[in-house]
Formats: structure tokens, sequence, C-alpha cells
């Protein structure tokens, strides 16, 4: 919805639609739907199909009261005085859910009122088209109505909807008054800060993109909020979006809202948290739909006064709507998604503007949003979108399925299971790179998810959990499958197992470099797409947006981010100067120990030496990191045989939450000792530890990845695509681990601290250029 003016609020059909004809269960029972690529063509098909008279995508609109409501219907037959409301499925129609059947027909009615009030008719048929895209056949139903009912019907509708809009533009009005006069919620900004925020703000005032590198301690999440909720009424945003790569940024976000609230409690603010679903769920154990869970049983008849309620409260949190869900019985899950529409701040993971079926980019272009986004600890991002954007298919996730699947799906996971079995034969290698995706095995998984989908549509009740996860892992493979290009890399990964061999969990790819040549061995393969450049799926999320700003302590060199992002040419990228004094900071390289792999067993002592030797000069506690566990315990070790009564702790692989608390628990402003860490871990970023409880840390290696052959692979394409296959593969991404890991350190403008970095390639130029500027190099 959108305010116009002082007085008529717009909105389009389908959002009228969602929110006054939607009743009864919350239904989300998996029925695979066609892509919207096979909707469109569905359309495209069934226009053709009607003659040259036909008229497709007709603009309508019309108004009630305050209210403006206009659209597109699908396609008018003005011989037959028809419209058309064509919907493309998959399977069985039957199974369609009648509230969603009623959806379609309100959508058509309201057209039909619109076009009768167009043309001046006093009847029309209405026709509900359903366009089955396997078999290209259609469905109508067909209706006739006169005009006063359907206006009749419009009014009644909008009725309903009206004095939600009415709140909605006051909402806004008196938001976007209250934000013009809004002051920063502290005395005075913080160094930097300011500098930070009025970037952010020139950003936003020119609609463009931003990459921001600003170091910790500078209060970044306000400097970055505040500034764009002041641009709100001028550059007339919809929503903010603060997007996050972990929880603790998401905290960090809603501390934030919540000192603006406590500055300004008049605000008229509404934020939400964005949760996962695993996370928000009240009832794990049940299926989203009403003959299951009692939060979905009748949940869009309670879901009015819960979303009436839900926008009284300032903050929704996971809290918040969890205790909303309990008062009104329905699912806080699917509250806060609805609530997503009417709030004007989100706090979420990147994946929900980012991924591929982005929950808040799809509202975006859907709404017409206009919208600013903020993208916490971007350095991260060139990882998450490579995740988003890559697929495995696992031989062995067939095997799972031996048991559970169906005789209808024997056939085609049969001819899968062969395919599979033919690509074992001649594929020997631990790791091939392919040229070209296997053909007879990406058709043998097209025709599964296929027969899978199918398989759903005609049996609704039952969700069998290993299905559902191998069709889903089958269809996002052939999807990316669909998308490949340079930007990607396909190999095939192999694992030999001797007979009576268990398979290691998590898969193949991760162990198949020490095994595999055995004939006589089990072969278990997998086959990967692995993105290498995201940049030209995420190029339209940044061009949606009116302004993105990317921020973190590690941003650079912005090339490398404007390249494997995709960010609009021309990008600025700025660096803030950072709060710290060079005084507070002593930085010492060790130039005599090499920590490159075939010199680490040669120099463990003298590394150790070093620590103990900055431990005696001042005992307190220390960040120790290591790029690998292996090394951290070899280090370990060595430590504690030469200096056995220095107190020392270490990071556990797969460290559970409480262990993670118990962990930084050790570091109090008391206490004394050297903590073992690996790099790029969960201790490296993200965590705080200001004044005493930590007073310095050792970097050990440059963080640069393990070479193996996919990282080798990454390199030579990067090469290819950019010319900078080393950096980009290896240099960039280590030395912003180091970075992060030694940020750990200086916290506040009162901390005095020491970072020792143990490689004498840190005596290098071009490595000391990736440092923070503000740091004085001191050789050991
Ligand atoms: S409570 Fe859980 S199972 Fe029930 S509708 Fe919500 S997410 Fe689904």
């Amino acid at each position: 919805m959108s305010t116009s003016s002082e007085s008529t609020s717009t909105v389009a059909v389908r959002s009228l639609c969602e929110f006054t004809a939607k009743r009864g269960d919350l239904d989300l029972r998996f029925t695979p739907s066609p892509t919207a690529q096979e909707g469109m063509a569905g359309h495209a098909l069934v226009a053709e199909r009607r003659g040259a008279d036909y008229q497709t995508e007709v603009s309508l609109s019309g108004c009630h009261g305050a209210l403006q409501v206009r659209g597109r219907a699908d396609g008018f037959d003005a011989k037959r005085q028809r419209l058309e409301e064509i919907k493309t499925f998959k399977g069985r129609l039957e199974a369609m859910p009648a509230n969603h059947r009623a959806l379609h027909w309100a959508q058509l009615k309201i057209y039909g009122a619109l076009l009768c009030a167009k043309l001046g008719l006093d009847e029309l048929e209405l026709a509900l088209i359903y366009f089955d895209v396997n078999k290209q056949t259609e469905t109508a139903l067909v209706e006739t109505h006169s005009r006063a009912d359907l206006q009749a019907f419009f009014s009644h509708h909008c009725d309903q909807f009206l004095a939600w809009a009415e709140q909605e533009a006051q909402h806004l009005r008196s938001r976007d008054a209250a934000l013009t006069a809004l002051t920063f919620p502290h005395a005075q900004f913080r160094s930097g800060q300011r500098e930070l925020a009025a970037e952010v703000y020139r950003a936003a005032v020119a609609g463009r993109c931003l990459m921001a590198q600003a170091p910790t301690g500078l209060g970044k999440t306000l400097a970055t909020l505040f500034p764009l909720l002041k641009a709100a009424p001028g550059q007339r945003l919809d929503k903010i979006f603060f997007l996050t790569a972990k929880t603790s940024g998401r905290a960090l976000a809603l501390d934030s809202l919540a000192t603006v609230h406590k500055h300004a409690p008049e605000l008229p603010l509404r934020s939400l948290e964005l949760v996962a679903k695993e996370k928000a769920c009240e009832h794990p154990d049940k299926a989203c739909h009403g003959e299951s869970c009692p939060l979905a049983e009748g949940f869009y008849e309670r879901l009015p006064q819960a979303r009436q309620a839900a926008i009284q409260h300032g903050t929704l949190d996971r809290d918040t709507l969890r205790r909303l869900g309990q008062q009104y019985s329905v699912c806080p899950y699917y509250l806060g998604q609805e609530m997503a529409r009417w709030a004007d701040v989100l706090v979420g993971d990147y994946n929900y503007y980012f991924d591929q079926s982005a929950m808040l980019h799809s509202m975006t272009e859907a709404y017409g949003w206009r919208v600013a986004v903020l993208v916490d600890e971007a350095h991260n991002l060139v990882s998450r979108a490579r995740a988003m954007y890559s697929a495995s298919a696992r031989q062995d996730s067939l095997t799972a399925l031996r048991h559970s699947a169906p005789a209808q799906l024997k056939k085609p996971l049969d001819r899968l299971k062969r395919c599979w079995t033919e690509l074992g034969k001649s594929h020997d290698q631990p790791f091939e790179l392919q040229t070209q995706l296997p053909d007879k095995l990406l058709q043998a998984m097209h025709q599964a998810v296929s027969a899978l989908g199918e398989y759903f549509q005609d049996h609704p009740a039952q969700q069998d959990e290993t299905l559902q996860r191998f069709y889903f892992e089958a269809l996002q493979f052939t999807r990316m499958a669909e998308a490949f290009d340079a930007n990607s890399l396909c190999d095939i990964e192999r694992e030999d197992l001797t007979e009576g061999q268990g398979l290691p969990g998590g898969g193949a790819a991760a162990s198949s470099f020490r095994m595999g040549g055995n004939s006589r061995a089990k072969p278990r393969l997998s086959l990967n797409l692995r993105n290498v450049v995201p940049a030209p799926f995420l190029r339209q999320r940044f061009l949606s947006a009116h302004t993105v700003t990317l921020f973190s302590a590690t941003l650079q060199p912005a090339q490398f981010y404007t390249d494997l992002l995709g960010l609009p040419d021309g990008t600025p990228w700025v660096e803030v100067a950072s709060p710290f004094q060079a005084e507070q900071l002593q930085v010492h390289i060790a130039g005599h120990i090499s920590t490159r792999y075939q010199h680490r067993q040669t120099s463990l002592r003298a590394l150790v030496d070093v620590m103990a030797q900055a431990y005696a000069d001042k005992p307190g506690n220390y960040l120790a990191f290591f790029s690998s566990h292996s090394y951290l315990q070899e280090a370990l070790q060595c430590l504690q045989t030469h200096y056995p009564d220095l107190p020392c702790w270490a990071q556990g692989r797969r460290m559970s939450e409480a262990e993670q608390q118990s962990f930084l628990a050790r570091f109090t402003p008391e206490s004394c000792g050297i903590a073992f860490a690996v790099l790029g871990g969960s201790f490296s970023e993200g965590i705080d530890l200001p004044g005493a409880r930590l007073i310095g840390a050792f970097i050990a290696t440059l963080g640069l990845p393990q070479v193996n052959p996919v990282n080798e692979q990454f390199k030579r394409r990067l090469d290819e695509l950019l010319g900078q296959g080393y950096d980009y593969t290896y240099v960039y991404p280590g030395m912003q681990k180091v970075v992060q890991a030694a940020g750990r350190v200086i916290r506040t403008v009162h901390d005095q601290g020491v970072i020792h970095l143990l490689d004498d390639r840190y005596l290098r130029r071009e490595v000391q250029a990736l440092l923070p500027s503000w740091w004085q190099i001191t050789p050991a």
C-alpha cells in the first residue's frame, strides 16, 4: 500500500485481496508450484490460444472513498464480454485448498467490478482459468455476475481495508513527522560516528550504494541506522532492512533501535525481528497446516486481531511475537511474516534479501517498495552469497530413500541411481573439474524432481521429511544447473569406501581428497556446482533498493567486493577514521618466524617463546589464533611442554553454545592466561572483551585458506574472470580474518593492548597495506 497524498491511499488488487479475502487455515503443506518462467510461459500460451482480439494485461483502477484500487487483469475477450484470471499450477487441481480458490475468485471479482465501471457493462462473464503447466491443459470455472453484485463485492472488500488503510496512512504521516524531528539519541557522536552517518545519509539522498570501512568501537549500527531514519521522510522510504550475517548482529541492531525508542518514546516506528522458522516454531513436531498444528488451524480468522495488536508494539522481537502468538492462538512465525508488510525497520539475516527466493526482495518488487538496505559485517556477504548460489547432489542421499520411497517413485529413482553408478565408472579421481554438466544424470534428476513433485501433489497428507529433503536438494541443484555459467565451477568428488566402512557425516566433500583410486572399494560421488562470483545473482538486488550501504571493519580492497558482489559501477568506498589512537595498540611483527606449512614444525618453539615472553612482560588475558585445529593443538602442546605454568585453554571442535559461553567466561578482568582459538572461527569475530578482559592477541599465519583442489580451481577461475586469482582466493580472505581477529583487542578508547603478528610475510609492504591504517607497526 502507498499513500500518495494526505487523503488518498493506493492499493494493488492483489494486496487488497490478500488482506481481506484470506480465510480459514494456514495451509503450507508442501505442493510444488510452477517456476516464474513456467508461470509466464503458461500465461503466454493461454493468451495465444485466445486469438487476436484478446486483450492481455488490462489496466484497471477505481476508487472507494479515499482508497484507490488498481491492478492488471490477465485477459479480456471483448466479443464474449468475458474477463479471465489465469492461474498456473502443477499436479491435481482438486488438491488446491478451498481458501486459495476463494482468494482467486476475490481477485477476479474485484477486476470485474473495475471493468464493469470502466466500460459501463451491466453484466460480465468471469472465468478462472487454471492452466496445468505439465499437461498444458486448461480448466475454466465460469460465473456470470451483474455489475451491481460486483460493485457490492468491491465496496465490501474496500470497506474492510479502508479503516486499516487510513490507519496506515496516518501512521506514515506521523512516523515521517517524528523522524524529521528526531535527534541523535546520545549527547554527542563518537569520533568517526558522525562521519559514517553523514556518508550513509548522502548515499540515501543520492539513491546509490556505498561501501564503508569503519573500525569496531565506533557504534556503526547506530551510525548507519540513524541517518536512514532521518532520510526516510525526504526520500519517501517505505522500509529499512538491516541485514546481518549472525544473530549477534541482529541483537545489536535491536539494541540500537531500543536506544532510539528510549530517546524518543513517542516515536511511532515499527521494528520487526525476522527469526528463522526453526527458532520461532512453537510445534516443531507438527506440520504447517490446520489438520496438524493448532496455531495454523483458523489462522486467518484470528490474524486480523493479532495484526491489530502487533502494530501497537514499537518492536516486534522474537519474544513479543511469541507472546502475541500465544494470546491470539496464531503461529508466531507466520505472524512475523505478515508483519513484514507493516513494519518500518526489518532486522534479519542476509538471506531475507539476497538468496534465490528472498522474501524481502520479492516483497520489494511485488509491492513496489522504496527500500534502504544496510548490510552489517558485509565482508561475510561474499562467502554467504556463494553458498546461496551453490548446490551439491550426493549419490548417497539416494541410499537414504531406498526404504522410504513409495513404489510409484521407484522407476525415476532407479534411473537416477543407474546414472550415478555410470558416472562413478568414468570418474576415478578424488576431484575432477567438469567443463560441462553431466547431461544424462541431470536429465534423470529433472525426471525425479518432476515425479516427486507430482507425488507430493497427489499425496498432500504424506509429508515424508527424507523424501522432501531429497526433493529440495535435487530441485536446488537443477535450478542452479539451469543458471550454470563461467561464474560457477562444476566438479565431481569421489570418495571410495571399503566394505563395511560407514559413510562419514556431512557427505563426501570434506574428506574425499585423502581417498580414492581403490577399484575394489565402493565409490560415493558428489556433484557440486560451486559459485565463485555471485555478482550476476546479486546485481539486481542492489538495483532494486533505493540505497544500500555495506559496512564492516574489514572491507578492503574495494575492488574485491565490487567485483564479487556486483555492486553498481562507481559505488564509492569510504574509510572512516578509527576512534582509537595508535598509542593504544602496540603491533609487533615476528619477522624471524615462518608459519608456512613446511616450516611449521621447526618454528613452533620460536612461536611459543614469543607468546610466553609477551605474557611474562605483561601478564593478562590473550587470544592466540591459528589457521586450523591441528596447528592450534601442536602449538598448545609445545607451549605446555616448555611453559607448563602458563595458564591456557583452547577452543574445541564443534563447541556447543554453552561451551562457547564458558570459553568466553574465563576472560575476566582479574584472570590471566592464553586462550587458543581458530582464525576465522567463533572467537575471531563478533566477540567483545573490553578492558582487562583481553589485552593482547597472537596471530600465527596470514590466515590464507588451505591450498586444496577446490581453492586452486577458484584461483584459476578468478584469474580468468577478473585477473586476480591468488589475491582474491587466498590473500584478501586471509587478511580479512587476521584483521577481524586482531580487532578483538582494542574495543574502547580506554583500552590498551598488543598484537603479535607471527610470520615474516607481515613485513611485506603489500601485506601491511591490508592492515588498519591507524596501526603503528614495530618490527620485533
Ligand atoms: S507453529 Fe510451527 S508447525 Fe505450527 S504453523 Fe507455525 S511454524 Fe508451522
